[in-house]
């Protein structure tokens, strides 16, 4: 089969490697019919993600029809068509039990490997995001092995377009978490840091549960007027306005009620808070670049959350924990607990509430991915979401 592989920095490329095959009676086979490239895709692009290996297949969003299943898996037969999870749970495990699906147990054999680099354990498996997440073959292919299919994937109705349903696999609840982790209350203002898709329904999301106010932060005009347009945020150019300003002058002198960090451990910090990252980077005494988060926790509100769906990989320096000590601040963050997700967005989708297909500016073929993953890193052509079509 085909599939995109990655072989270092700025290197993918789309090969002929072995069909996957039933491993274990959990497993099952989809035939992937649709798959996206995602904004975390891009840290391993950028080769900012330890543990690749040269041949590592990508991909954690798709969706598609099952064409094999192993003797275990009843809920799933030959021909259904569903979406399947970014995070890999087993449903059973102390953390499966209590909902906390991105945190099993049992579905990350290389979670001794995040001992070494984080001195400390770590979540799930993932579906293509290296080998500390479980080296997991990933999605942009034209099949996949999923492991624990009895758990994760969600059959979808007909009636539904691929692309309608895709995003269910990551980014919509991704958003959504990221939102409802700020337990917004009537009257507040939520700000949302990096307009990318995870951004787009972060803003969206909190408008959903029932935020006042939204304000999308971004640098690139054309995510800022799809935050504007689409999501009905208002909008801050970084470059444009010092944020934190901004936005006390927006919010009364008190900030915004809650800040959600969409960009996570590539931000570009502006002046010499960013060539202090850069330098701190390449002596390797800090390995994120923690711009966003330090701009979110200083601008927000007191008693307000500070919230994390953006994907950080080490270590950060120069946090300003007193100001969030001082404030009071809560601190949410993590891979989503996408299962939970699932069923209560799709409902969403059916009743009309959001239509998720409005932030895929490119759709490509599966062979064209390499041409996908460049225009989405540079924001050519106004890239904000690429879909592949195997
Ligand atoms: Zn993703
Ligand atoms: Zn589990």
């Amino acid at each position: 089969m085909k599939a995109v592989c990655w072989h270092g920095a700025g290197d993918v490329r789309v090969e002929t490697v072995p069909d996957p095959a039933i491993l274990y009676p959990r497993d099952a086979i989809i035939k992937v019919t649709s798959t996206a490239i995602c904004g975390s895709d891009l840290h391993l692009y950028d080769g900012v993600i330890p543990t690749m290996q040269k041949g590592d297949i990508l991909g954690h969003e798709f969706m598609g029809e099952v064409v094999e299943v192993g003797a275990a898996v009843k809920n799933l037969r030959k021909g259904d068509r569903v979406v399947v999870p970014f995070t890999i749970a087993c449903g059973h495990c102390h953390f499966c039990e209590r909902t906390l699906w991105s945190l099993c147990d049992n579905s990350n054999p290389n979670a001794w490997m995040a001992e070494k680099v984080y001195g400390s354990t770590s979540g799930s498996g993932l579906f293509g995001y290296s080998h500390l997440f479980g080296g997991y073959a990933g999605g942009q292919a034209e099949y996949v092995r999923v492991p624990f299919a009895d758990t994760g994937p969600m059959k979808v109705p007909e009636s539904l377009t691929d692309e309608q349903v895709l995003f269910l696999t990551d980014i919509f609840p991704t958003g959504y978490m990221a939102a409802e982790n700020c337990n917004i209350q009537p009257g507040d203002t939520v700000a949302v840091w990096g307009c990318g898709p995870v951004g787009q329904f972060a803003i969206k999301s909190a408008y959903m549960l029932g935020a006042d106010r939204v304000i999308g932060i971004d640098r690139h005009p054309k995510r800022l007027k799809m935050a504007k347009e689409q999501g009905g945020a208002e909008v801050l150019n970084l470059d444009e306005v010092e944020v934190g300003e901004a936005l006390k002058e927006m919010t009364g002198g008190w900030g915004p009620s809650h800040c959600i960090d969409a960009v996570g451990l590539e931000a570009h910090g502006s002046g010499i808070e960013g060539i202090y990252d850069n330098v701190m980077n390449a002596l390797k005494l800090e390995t994120d670049k923690p711009a966003a988060l330090r701009q979110a926790i200083v601008a927000c509100r007191k008693g307000g959350t500070v919230s994390i769906p953006g994907v950080y990989g080490g270590l950060l320096d120069k946090m300003p924990m007193g100001a969030a000590f001082a404030k009071g601040l809560t601190f949410k963050m993590g891979q989503t607990h996408v299962h939970r997700y699932l069923q209560p967005l799709l409902e969403r989708i059916v009743q009309g509430e959001l239509d998720p297909t409005f932030v895929i500016t490119h759709r490509l073929k599966l062979d064209d991915a390499p041409e996908g993953y460049r225009t989405f890193r540079d924001q050519k052509d106004d890239c904000i979401k690429v879909v592949l079509k195997p």
